[in-house]
């Protein structure tokens, strides 16, 4: 059997970040950075006022006091966005807004609170401070300054830099569009009515709800019955939308485990056992001209939504440009005794918090791969390597955390 990491490293091998594209700066949140970006100009672009005041010339006011108060007159009125028409010169002042650009003349800013606010004369009763109140002409970023580099995974702070610069559109690796593509005759979507014997499909959503927090643009398509020709030409029509696909169930050694029958015949796709629980059966290849690759997961809900965490989610990572693939890895001290498989690497769903400022982490949910009630409440899994065969209460393990992880 082969191990988790040499899996994982397989499916890994031949995957690049997709070709990047151009996309508004309002789709580019969560996308990784394409380009290294620029400052055409500086930032501020334009000296201006950090306060609703006005311009002044601070020699004018050097004799200002509350008992002898200067009066100065007001020659023209200021708001954000629009040029200075006049000059500031002697016993002259610009009312000005925050962000008005600094009228020629004028060194100083005094703020509206510190005058009588007058609208033709203002009258100010302290001297000013040259430069006081301004924000000045490339103080936070200079002119052609390195703004972003290539690889940054863009949030809301690196957009407001990008809007700043006036960056409209930026080159990202784009999204990967994921097929998620459920198999089996049982499955019924959910909300819609069942028949003696059959289940909800929650593997479809589920996984598209992973891929999407992945990071991916998913398509669900399915459930599909276990039928060779069905299931072939479904994959067909899928190739044109996809740069990954992945499908569950079918992949056993049982009667009707189509997905196995249909891809073993292609030469492309191998179908392997990986020494873990749960989650042992996995395929992977190449389909079609464009090898678009697939993933074969396994039918039960919890060995699918493991092996999507575990290997499908650094491939889609990848896929999008990043470098941090795997989601974090605590360490943590734990409350139960766990029994685990000799020569596999056991994913146990466990719920990890903080007592006394240290991580602390408890089984939940049972072992079986079919129970879905304890996946939910489970926000981690203890990952024991396969020669750890019991855990006493109390040991450290590791701990991969489900709820994190950009
Ligand atoms: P299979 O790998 O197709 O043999 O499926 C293994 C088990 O997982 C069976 O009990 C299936 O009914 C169940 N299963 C397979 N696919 C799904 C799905 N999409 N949603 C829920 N359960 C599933
Ligand atoms: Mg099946």
């Amino acid at each position: 059997m082969k191990s988790v990491t040499e899996h994982l490293n397989d499916l890994l091998d031949g995957i690049e970040p997709l070709d990047p594209i151009e996309v508004r700066l309002g789709e580019a949140r969560g996308c990784v950075l394409a380009e290294d970006v620029t400052a055409p100009w500086p930032l501020p672009q334009f000296d201006n006022s950090a306060m609703d005041g006005y311009a002044v010339r601070t020699d004018d006011l050097l004799a200002a006091t509350a008992a002898n108060p200067v009066e100065l007159d007001v020659i023209e009125d200021l708001p954000a966005g629009r040029a200075p028409v006049e000059s500031v010169g002697l016993g002259q002042a610009i009312r000005i807004m925050t962000g008005a650009p600094m009228p020629a003349g004028a060194d100083s800013v005094v703020p509206v609170e510190a005058t009588n606010g007058g609208i033709r004369v203002v009258t100010m009763s302290a001297p000013a401070i040259r430069g006081a109140h301004i924000r000045h002409v490339g103080e936070d970023v200079r002119a052609n300054d390195l703004v972003l580099q290539a690889g940054t995974v863009l949030g809301p702070r690196h957009i407001a830099l990008l809007g700043a610069v006036g960056h409209g559109r930026v080159a990202v690796h784009p999204r990967p569009r994921v097929v998620i593509l459920t198999t089996g005759d049982e499955l019924v979507e959910p909300g819609n009515p069942l028949e003696p014997g059959q289940i909800c499909d929650s593997n479809g959503p589920t996984l598209a709800a992973a891929a999407w927090e992945a990071g991916a643009v998913t398509f669900r398509v399915g459930p599909v019955a276990d039928d060779a020709e069905l299931l072939w030409r479904t994959l067909e029509d899928q190739l044109v939308r996809a740069d990954l696909v992945v499908t569950t169930g079918g992949v056993s050694a049982g009667a009707y485990d189509t997905v196995k029958e249909v891809l073993s015949k292609l030469g492309t796709v191998t179908f392997t056992k990986v020494a873990m629980q749960p989650g042992m059966p996995q395929g992977y290849g190449v389909l079609g001209e464009d090898r678009i690759p697939i993933f074969t997961l396994p039918g039960n809900p919890v060995s699918a939504y493991v092996s999507f965490e575990v290997f499908v989610r650094p491939v889609i990572r990848r896929m999008l440009g990043h470098t941090v693939l795997n989601r974090p890895v605590i360490g943590a001290r734990c409350l139960a005794e766990i029994n685990s498989p000799a020569e596999r690497t056991q994913f146990v769903r466990a719920n990890v918090s903080i007592a006394e400022g240290a991580y602390v982490v408890e089984p939940v949910g049972g072992h079986g791969s079919h129970l879905i009630g304890g996946l939910a409440s489970a926000n981690a899994l203890i990952v024991l390597p396969p020669e750890t065969t019991k855990v006493a209460v109390g040991e450290y393990v590791r701990v991969l955390r489900l709820d994190q992880g950009e």
